[in-house]
């Protein structure tokens, strides 16, 4: 079973409003095992909404209609749906009851134009407003190039109003012709390879024709799995759901750091605390402190973070860490040699467990053949020695500083989990 949401207003269209309402539906959608085909949104315009009902309505079992219900003359829904409907706009009594009551309830006076608002196309049912004062249709479809007929649901636009519509009467209504369908969806976030590295590794976990579907989205360098099962059963979704979890956690073993809501910085935390208290302490350059940001990000990081140095200048890396001046001569700032020296004196002097420390070339300035723009050393003071490692981040200054302190935070990562970097 099909649904396909469609959305109404110049404010839209216009980009001056982002249309959540679409958004919202279909993770309603999704969660009483509906799948949502398609999102249109059209302008208030009769003639273009109209055609929009036409078109959409062959192609699915369910359109749900969001915005232009309201009392002025850019709100067209209605009428264009009793132009596709081939009805007349009647006047719905029992509603327009309900909304007199109401004006008097909250001494209001109400005027002409808000009749309309209980117009409703001959034949189609209304749905009652709890949150406002225009009322929903309910009405059947059969277009002619269509072999389905296709149910119509016209809310308002207000967010409000049209979640309390859709939850309490249409969702209840869908819930019972939907099949009984389930759909669940979990996620999980890699770090450190890029989409079509992932890709590649899942390979036919990620054929378009698999139940349960695997798809990925990247967002600030994290390469995210969705993993969404259809199945006629809860159970039977879940357990599925559960098998390709596993396949994918098989395939991409460590690369997966968390589920869901979880973050680098909230999965650094648990491992941190799991079995006692480690502490850290950081020492930056390029990042000018954002590592020690992410990491106190999250509520309770006292208990494990210990200090921060924001060494940006080769007198603060001498004077603060205490690094060899000969070292930084040598090797420059941007080095693995003086990242060492900087986690090993972060980690003596704050008397933690593990130190990370980073130097890099943000940009845009500043680069050289040798070590480009996006050059960054990272290193890991831990209890039984210590490491480095130099990237090359493509991007722009903040995208590089970003990426540096995912991956700071992912080597730790690595190390408590006594795992070796796959990358
Ligand atoms: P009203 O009775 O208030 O006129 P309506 O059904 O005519 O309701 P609109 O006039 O289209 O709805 O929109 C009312 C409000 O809801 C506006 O603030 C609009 O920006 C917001 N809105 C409408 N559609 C959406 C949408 N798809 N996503 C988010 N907000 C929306």
């Amino acid at each position: 079973m099909k649904a396909i949401s469609l959305s109404v207003g110049d404010e839209l269209v216009l980009g001056q409003t982002v249309d959540t309402n679409s958004a919202w539906l279909s993770k309603e959608l999704a969660s009483i095992g509906w799948d949502v085909a398609e999102h249109i949104t059209v302008g208030d315009d009769k003639a273009a909404v109209a055609s929009a009902i036409v078109r959409a309505a062959a192609q699915c079992d369910v359109l749900l209609i969001t915005g232009g219900l309201g009392p002025t003359k850019d709100d067209l829904t209605r009428d264009a749906l009793a132009v596709v409907l081939g009805e007349p706009l009647e006047m719905n009594e029992n509603w327009l009851q309900q909304m007199e009551e109401r004006f008097r309830r909250l001494s209001r006076v109400m005027v002409e134009s808000n009749r309309v608002q209980a117009l409703i196309p001959r034949g189609a049912r209304m749905i009652p407003n709890t949150a406002g004062t225009a009322a929903g249709i309910d009405a059947d479809f059969r277009s002619p190039a269509a072999k389905r007929p296709c149910r119509i649901f016209s809310m308002p636009g207000v967010p409000k109003e049209m979640q309390s519509m859709f939850r309490l009467t249409i969702a209840p209504e869908l819930v019972a012709t939907g099949g009984g369908r389930v759909i669940l969806s979990r996620t999980l976030h890699t770090f450190g390879v890029g989409e079509s590295s992932i890709g590649e590794k899942l390979g036919d976990l990620m054929n378009r024709s698999r139940n349960p579907s695997v798809g990925t989205t990247v967002s600030g360098g994290i390469v995210s799995l969705r993993i969404t099962a259809r199945e006629s059963t809860r159970a039977e979704a879940e357990t599925r759901l559960e098998q390709t979890i596993a396949e994918c956690h098989g395939v991409l073993s460590d690369l997966i750091f968390g589920e869901g809501e979880q973050t680098l910085q909230s999965v650094i935390a648990d491992l941190l605390t799991r079995d006692g208290i480690l502490r850290v302490s950081t020492a930056e350059s390029c990042t000018g402190g954002l590592l020690a940001k992410i990491l106190t990000d999250i509520p309770g990081s006292s208990r494990y973070f210990q200090r921060g140095w924001i060494t940006y200048s080769n007198d603060a890396k001498i004077e603060m860490l205490g690094v060899d001046p000969q070292i930084i001569a040598t090797h420059g700032a941007v080095s693995e040699e003086v990242v060492l020296a900087m986690s090993r004196s972060a980690r003596q002097k704050s008397a933690t467990d593990y130190a990370l420390a980073i130097s890099g070339i943000a940009g845009p300035d500043g680069g050289t053949p040798a070590k480009p723009v996006g050059t960054v050393c990272i290193a890991l003071a831990h209890p039984s020695g210590q490491f480095a490692r130099t990237f090359l981040f493509p991007g722009d200054r903040e995208m590089i500083r970003d990426r540096s302190v995912k991956m700071a935070i992912t080597l730790l990562r690595y190390q408590l989990n006594g795992k070796t970097i796959p990358f």
